[in-house]
């Protein structure tokens, strides 16, 4: 080991690409330090298919040949049906989707982020939402919680992706009609009543088509997007229900008014300790607005026409809606529909995939649906492109698996700290946005996002500012090394998020783990694991690998192989001593060998007794968790 060599630790993103580096300090890399680093474009798996360009250049007959089965079966028209369907007929694969066809009534808003742009654009389908005419999203206001001051996000600058409040019937429609533009077959008609599994691998679908009797469909691979319906997690018994009984109550109103100033566009949520509601522009007239409420126990929601009543009068007790909403009258009746989260235990096996809301559903406080199940339905299509070109089937459906249950799962936390936030009556003797108005200086749009993020993560803002001069260097740096480039507006938002998350977690279980010189003896920390893993390719080149430290919150990191070789020989629980010469350090050990410890206990990799010979909290802390 020589001085001089990078201790950076590659935080990877799902596919595999270096989203973040930690610990290495210049943006600035010498040639050889790349080499040790994923780029993204590994090797495929022979004949892999990229996504055409343009339907013309692909479109074939979605008509099977003789003695030919379908490779995908979709269950369901909605936006992850759609996507997966064309995500797939995009890479020349014949797939067909089952929809019943039962129109979704108009008058529904959905709100997108730039995230999900991001999908809807493997799709194909991305310039035909620009050009559909739908309500440019600016970013979201909130009055959350005991503040009175409303707070805004806005969704980055000129160069940041775009976000829109899209009318669901035309945007659900606009997808579908892109799948069948790139020569995806839709049976529109018929219901999936079950899913055909044969020796335990799922062969395709029976369908109930409309004025009786049944059809049966064989695929290679069938792809659960029935939404709520969940057919087949039900039919496995895979399906964990809602802890709660949530409700969403929502109605359409035209004559409404809206927020002056840079946030006339915006998504607006008003936050109580049990109740959030919601306004968002729709692209049907410029003063027509969805207003709806998410009820957190929604016991109290009535049925029936009582229900028209009860929904006046919720929107009535927020004085801004009430602002908003006079002089505005409602068209249609309100609507109610369950929304507690529920999740699956298993979003892939044999031949089949959830995706969307068949596979999970999170608290749409955050409204994150439309992005989950446009990413599930782009990443469904690259998992099975890749195993119908030869890659390892088992690999590719656990690495779909993680994926999607750990982004549910990231969302459910986020909602939870949502909703904490809103019922606090204080932060101290200050409002939250006071505390982050300190924390940001006299910037109000920085204090803004700073009260978002913090509520967001849970942390406190001066925390967050904090983690934030980090992660922009560490962004840097990732990008010098190939990595996701900085991006401004909502995306690198959430990428940041998901890492205060994390960091949330380690600050939480992160010991004085002293000076590693003094220490009785160097090991692994419980549940780290240094193992090859997959990833899928973006480009459609198949599954790659990489060998990948894993810590016990999940987090993994790519690993020079320096490190690599640190975390070997820390399995073998030498003391400090026997450990400088097992790895080989040359010069001073203290200042050589003591930051790469120091980096890899920051992150939950390894760890060392104190001084006093003590066991760390973290042995006891994560017993109890696994207990
Ligand atoms: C009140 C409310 C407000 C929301 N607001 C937002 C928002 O602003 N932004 C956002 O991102 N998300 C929002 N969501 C969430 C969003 O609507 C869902 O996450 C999204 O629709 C999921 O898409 P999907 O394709 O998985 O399922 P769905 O849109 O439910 O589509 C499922 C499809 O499967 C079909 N199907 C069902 N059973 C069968 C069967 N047996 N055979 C064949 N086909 C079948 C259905 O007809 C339907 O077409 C909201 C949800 C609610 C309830």
């Amino acid at each position: 080991m020589s001085p001089g060599l990078r201790l950076d630790l590659h935080v990877l993103d799902d596919e595999g690409r270096p989203g973040l580096v930690l610990g290495g300090p210049p943006p600035a890399l010498a040639g050889p330090g790349r080499r040790t680093v994923p780029n993204g474009n590994g090797n495929g798996n022979g004949a892999a298919r990229r996504p055409a360009a343009h339907p013309a250049a692909i479109r074939r007959p979605a008509r099977l040949g003789p003695g030919e089965d379908w490779d995908a079966v979709v269950i369901g028209a909605g936006p992850a049906g759609s996507a997966v369907a064309a995500a797939l007929a995009r890479r020349g694969r014949l797939v067909t989707i089952v929809e019943p066809g039962s129109p979704r009534p108009p008058g529904d808003g959905g709100t997108l982020s730039p995230a999900c742009l991001d999908a809807i654009e493997e799709t194909g389908a991305g310039r035909a939402v620009r050009a559909a005419g739908f309500v440019p999203k600016t970013g979201a206001t909130f009055l959350w919680g005991p503040s009175e001051r409303p707070w805004s996000v806005r969704y980055g600058g000129a160069d940041a992706p775009p976000a829109f409040h899209v009318d669901r019937t035309e945007f659900d429609r606009l997808m579908l009609r892109n799948a069948l533009s790139w020569g995806a077959a839709a049976r529109q008609g018929g219901r999936v009543e079950e899913v055909v599994l044969a020796s335990g691998r799922a062969s395709g679908v029976v369908v109930r088509v409309t004025g009786g009797g049944t059809e049966n469909i064989a695929a290679r691979w069938v792809i659960d997007a029935s939404g709520p319906a969940a057919i087949l997690a039900r039919q496995q018994g895979v399906l964990r229900p809602a802890a709660n009984g949530a409700t969403a109550v929502w109605g359409c109103w035209t004559g409404a008014g809206r927020l002056l100033g840079p946030g006339d566009s915006d998504a607006l949520y008003v936050g109580g300790p049990d109740t959030c509601l919601w306004c968002l522009p729709t692209a049907a007239a410029p003063d027509r607005v969805v207003v709806g409420i998410v009820v957190r126990d929604g016991g109290g929601v009535p049925v029936g026409p009582e229900l028209e009543d009860w929904y006046d009068d919720a929107v009535a007790r927020s004085a801004v809606l009430a602002k908003l909403l006079a002089g505005a009258s409602r068209s249609g009746l309100a609507r109610s529909a369950p929304v507690g989260g529920y999740a699956v235990a298993r979003a892939a096996g044999p031949g089949w995939l959830l995706a969307g809301d068949a596979a999970g559903f999170v608290d749409p406080v955050l409204t994150p649906g439309l992005q989950l199940a446009c990413q599930h339905g782009v990443l469904a299509a690259r998992i099975i492109d890749a195993v119908l070109d030869g890659a390892d089937e088992a690999t590719a459906l656990d690495l779909y698996d993680t994926v999607v249950r750990r982004q549910l799962d990231g969302f459910g936390a986020v909602a939870g700290n949502f909703w904490t936030a809103a019922a606090a009556r204080d932060h101290g003797a200050t409002t939250l946005p006071e505390v982050a108005a300190e924390a940001a200086g006299p910037d109000r749009a920085d204090a803004d996002r700073l009260v978002f993020l913090s509520i967001l993560s849970g942390l406190p803002p001066s925390e967050v500012v904090h983690r934030l001069q980090i992660h922009v260097g560490s962004r840097t740096a990732a990008a010098a090394l190939g990595g996701r480039p900085p991006m401004p507006g909502e995306q690198e938002g959430f990428a940041f998020l998901s890492r205060l998350h994390h960091d949330r977690r380690l600050v939480e279980a992160r010991t004085s783990h002293g000076s590693p010189e003094a220490a009785g003896s160097l090991r692994l920390a419980p549940g780290t694991s240094v193992a090859p893993r997959a990833f899928v390719d973006p480009g459609g080149a198949g599954l790659t690998s990489r060998t990948v430290a894993t810590n016990r919150f999940g987090d993994r990191f790519a690993l020079t192989p320096q490190l690599e070789a640190a975390l070997d020989t820390a399995a073998s629980r030498l003391p400090y001593p026997a450990f400088v010469t097992a790895v080989g350090a040359t010069g001073a050990p203290d200042t050589e060998v003591g930051p790469w410890l120091q980096l890899l206990a920051d992150n939950a990799l390894v760890e060392w007794d104190d001084p006093d010979g003590q066991v760390p909290s973290t042995d006891r802390e994560v017993a109890g968790c696994v207990g």
